[in-house]
């Protein structure tokens, strides 16, 4: 495992004091020409409050805590382009949270709005730690979302705070590390996404991918160094001839290559199953124009002219953001060329008004409307209404609308048309029922159909961009539980939900009364207890579906007479204590449940039993961490796994710490992936190393071939990651053999 090493904190007071007051200075020379009139007195105070009521705190680090404040002030300033008041509020962040100041304090020194703000960022880090059951966490995240909606800049100023902490995380232990970058891929970077804020999103994943995955990381980050120069040469020669072009036409511009981020390099790595030789994208070029508003589409349209002169374009691979804008307010022309050496490369256009925009998101987008009051209300307006309004709706079942709203976060859109031609925006998959939704939730509830570009169509079907879509209703109609399995979209899913539970509900009445008959008919109270009691006999998990069972009659009532009467109390029958018998062969008790001696949990080292996962199918040797589920009791995944992010930054109070101990007794089944080409003997030369080479065991083995070239899975036994990595070493030696990895975790 990779350790990250900090330096040593070690200042005395003196040196500290200057520190404090240099990063103080730093901030000041940041805002400088955002600072009005008696706007400096606040920031003063600001400061001077905070240095104060954190004056006896640290950071793991060893530093003085006030370094985080002053630090999360300043991405708010220069990162984010906020102004004065935000960066008040973010160095009184936590104030309120950690220390003795009140509320009413920051509401006596500085007023109303920022006691908004810094209390909408105090109950965001309530959220944060998530050791709440998910109802509670469900419920604190609608309060951020809210928030979010009332006034952006609390979420903006929490991911200054989120980014600060991210970047400082290499002190803290290994748990905490796994703990706040899965909340980081789970919550913020989807947020940064969704709000355009694509320099901290990238630089979040990054940093999270370099805590959870540490070798995947610095290999990916030393292959981009070593192929630094050939990049650079590359880039330089293929802007060569659009620069020299631009420049005779007289455009003010700028034009560079950047490297992709980590991340999206692992991504791709991982989705195309292909090495880090094989990403031919590692990089983008940018072209930035300096242009009027009233020009800049035109500007770069010519730019993209020039580009195209020179290379030829992929025609399918044209993105016009301009005339389009993303849901986030992102605009750009995107296009991908061929480049010199046959390779693909993507050349990004944007005006310097959109570049802003792209790199600060809605911080930007804020600035730009304040400019021009007349401007109509954006998509990301329009976004943030949507949200107040299903958040603002009683009837909306928090857990569900969250789960499906953050699958909403990160899709990409498509354009819909209404019959009178007004666009709507869908995540990409959206259906027919989806969009009649999203126009209004009776349209939906009541939707027989739809007439997609004038044919008529199911309500299942998949619209695409440019679609134009009238809706076809019946009053006779009502949702079904099958709609569930076609919208995508949250609000259709919670309005569906809703109206589900609506109709159980009616239906539950007449269960209800059906108990009530066979109580009085018992001459007992429907009392609290004896209504917990039956649920607890029939297995129900609420009251709706004790009294829902019993009217459709998956419940039997009959059955209450096993249970116990005591005066006007109902009690759960007494079980018989049988043994639970297990096949106590002598002699081979030990290997039949082998197990649980190989993890040691947390340092007392206790012998306790578990699963390992199936999504991840771990072995010894990987980085590993329990997860005790509500069923099955503990259950071992990967910090790899594909469940993990969530696992973590939902439950992490169910977390346990697990290593592997030494143990060469028992052997775990595991698969690996071979790729090559298919020659004469190749299944004999790869049954060779697993059987003779390594004396492994192999369970089975399965090859397709198609056209000259096999892809193939092999399960063997092995006994930890060491044996693996040899294994994978070995058939990757085997000539003929292209590519070698550990099958692919699936989502359980
Ligand atoms: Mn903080």
């Amino acid at each position: 495992m990779q350790t990250v090493t900090t330096a040593v904190y070690n200042k005395n007071e003196e040196e500290e004091k200057k520190l404090i007051l240099r990063e103080y200075r730093a901030l000041l020379r940041a805002l400088k020409q955002r600072i009005k009139k008696g706007d400096k007195r606040l920031i003063r105070r600001a400061f001077e409050i905070s240095v104060d009521a954190h004056k006896d705190m640290r950071r793991k680090s060893g530093e003085p805590y006030i370094l985080h404040p002053l630090a999360v002030a300043r991405i708010v300033v220069e990162e984010i382009g906020l102004g004065v008041t935000s960066s008040i509020c973010a160095l009184l962040h936590d104030v309120v949270e950690d220390t003795e100041i009140t509320l009413e304090d920051i509401e006596r020194e500085f007023g109303e709005k920022y006691v908004k703000i810094i209390d909408g960022l105090t109950k965001i880090s309530n959220v944060v730690d998530l050791r709440a059951d998910t109802t509670v966490q469900a419920e604190n995240f609608r309060k951020i979302l809210l928030t979010l909606a009332d006034d952006p800049r609390v979420i903006l100023i929490k991911m200054a705070d989120r980014l600060h902490n991210m970047r400082t995380l290499g002190s803290m232990s290994r748990e905490k590390q796994l703990k706040i970058s899965s909340e980081t891929t789970y919550i913020y970077s989807p947020l940064a996404h969704r709000l355009g804020l694509y320099e901290i999103k990238s630089e979040l994943e990054d940093l999270a991918l370099k805590y959870t995955q540490p070798e995947v990381y610095m290999e990916i980050a030393k292959g981009l160094k070593e192929t630094k120069r050939d990049r650079t040469r590359y880039i330089n020669e293929f802007i060569k001839p659009i620069k020299e072009e631009l420049q005779t036409q007289g455009f003010n511009f700028e034009i560079y290559g950047r490297p992709k981020a980590i991340h999206s390099i692992w991504n791709k790595m991982r989705s195309k199953h292909v090495s880090f030789e094989e990403v031919y994208d590692l990089f983008a070029i940018r072209i930035i124009v300096k242009s009027t508003p009233e020009r800049e589409k035109e500007d770069c349209w010519k730019v993209y002219s020039v580009v195209t002169n020179f290379y030829r374009p992929s025609p399918d691979r044209l993105r016009d953001w301009i005339s389009v804008p993303k849901g986030n307010g992102y605009e750009a022309l995107h296009t991908t060329v061929m480049g010199n050496g046959g390779r693909w490369v993507e050349v990004q256009v944007r005006s310097a008004r959109m570049n802003e925009i792209a790199e600060k998101g809605l911080a930007a987008h804020w600035k730009y409307k304040e400019g021009a009051p007349s401007q109509q209300e954006s998509k990301l307006d329009a976004w943030l209404h949507h949200l107040r309004d299903i958040l603002n709706n009683p009837d909306t079942d928090t857990l569900d609308f969250l789960q499906d709203f953050k699958l909403d976060l990160f899709t990409e859109e498509i354009y819909i048309y209404t019959p009178k031609g007004e666009m709507r925006v869908l995540p990409k998959g959206a259906t027919a029922l989806d969009f009649a939704f999203d126009i209004h939730s009776e349209l939906g509830a009541k939707c027989i159909g739809a007439k997609v570009n004038y044919r008529l169509v199911p309500l299942s079907h998949v619209l695409k961009t440019g679609d134009q879509v009238e809706i076809i209703t019946s009053s006779k109609q009502k949702p079904s539980e099958d709609w569930l399995s076609f919208v995508t979209t949250a609000k259709a899913k919670s309005r569906i939900k809703y109206y589900l539970k609506e109709e159980k509900r009616t239906i539950a009445e007449d269960g209800k009364a059906m108990v009530q008959r066979k109580l009085d008919h018992m001459k007992l109270p429907a009392s609290p207890h004896n209504l917990n009691e039956l649920c607890l006999f029939y297995k129900k998990p609420s009251l709706l579906d004790l009294y829902y069972g019993v009217a459709v009659g998956s419940i039997d009532l009959k059955t209450i007479k096993e249970l116990v009467v005591t005066g006007d109390k109902l009690h759960q029958p007494v079980k018989e204590v049988k043994e639970i018998k297990e096949p106590k062969e002598p002699g081979k008790q030990k290997s039949s449940k082998a197990g649980p001696e190989l993890i040691i949990f947390g340092e007392s080292s206790d012998k306790i039993k578990y699963k390992l996962a199936q999504c991840c199918q771990p072995i010894p040797g990987d980085d590993v961490f329990g997860f005790i589920t509500s069923g099955e009791g503990l259950k071992i995944h990967r910090t790899d796994c594909p469940n993990a992010a969530q696992l973590l930054a939902h439950y992490g109070h169910r977390v346990v710490k697990t290593k592997w101990a030494k143990n060469k007794e028992i052997s775990f089944l595991t698969g690996v992936r071979i790729l090559g080409l298919d020659e004469v003997g190749m299944i004999q030369k790869i049954t060779n190393v697993i059987s003779s080479d390594l004396n492994m065991n192999m369970r089975s083995i399965s090859i397709e071939t198609k056209d000259g070239v096999f892809d193939g899975t092999i399960m063997v036994y092995v006994h930890d990651r060491e044996e693996l990595d040899e294994l994978c070493q070995k058939l990757a030696a085997v000539d003929g053999v292209n590519k070698i990895e550990r099958l692919e975790a699936q989502e359980e």
